[in-house]
């Protein structure tokens, strides 16, 4: 089955209050003011109504808070610079577990962009694609084949693109230039499942 089987259509995700359940656009206050927020809420996806409401309670006056909305601003230009790509531009995560991130000093997880290029299955959870940018952790280059999988829930935050799971390196294709070979020696290094081969400089 090729990509011809699967349409994905970019929408910026909406974001939704845990509160109450409605859709809202980001915004910000200054720090002194989130502070006001009792510590369990300031983990939540919170619109603004639910914030006000929940300071009013604990008796604060909440008539001179300013909220702004500088946040939603540079994810919605973010996306607008995103959203006229081609459709089977999508994104690969590279997910490490926790002893690696303790061994090597690595973050969570890297992503990156991809090109799908088929899918493996009807479902659409097991595809092929190429790679699109550099990893700075592993030898994962522009133009590398790859297969990735995807639970066609997870997708990114501000494109709203499909993000897929990084499995396995098929086909080395890409070439590291030398900018991004320094980048990686300076970078820390992942001796896990996922390298397939030697790290320059490592
Ligand atoms: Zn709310």
């Amino acid at each position: 089955m090729t990509k011809k089987g699967c349409k994905f259509v970019a929408v910026m995700p909406p974001m939704t209050c845990e509160e109450c359940s409605s859709d809202y656009n980001d915004w910000e206050v200054p720090p002194e003011d989130w502070a006001l927020l009792p510590q369990k809420y300031r983990k939540e996806k919170l619109c603004e109504a639910c914030y006000l409401e929940i300071l009013k309670k604990k008796g604060y006056h909440v008539s001179k808070i300013k909220i702004t909305h500088d946040s939603w601003k540079r994810k919605k230009a973010m996306f607008s610079e995103t959203q006229d790509f081609p459709m089977d531009m999508m994104h690969i995560h590279i997910s490490f577990s926790e002893a690696e991130q303790k061994k090597h000093g690595l973050p969570a997880g890297e992503t990156m962009w991809c090109k799908l290029l088929m899918t493996r299955n009807k479902e659409l959870t097991k595809m092929i694609v190429e790679v699109q940018n550099t990893s700075i952790f592993l030898d994962l280059v522009y133009g590398d084949i790859a297969t990735v999988t995807w639970d066609k829930q997870t997708f990114h935050g501000i494109t709203g693109r499909p993000m897929f799971e990084f499995q396995d390196i098929i086909e080395k294709k890409g070439q590291r230039t030398n900018e991004e070979k320094t980048l990686l020696k300076n970078t820390p290094k992942c001796d896990s499942r996922l390298e397939v081969d030697t790290l320059p400089g490592g």
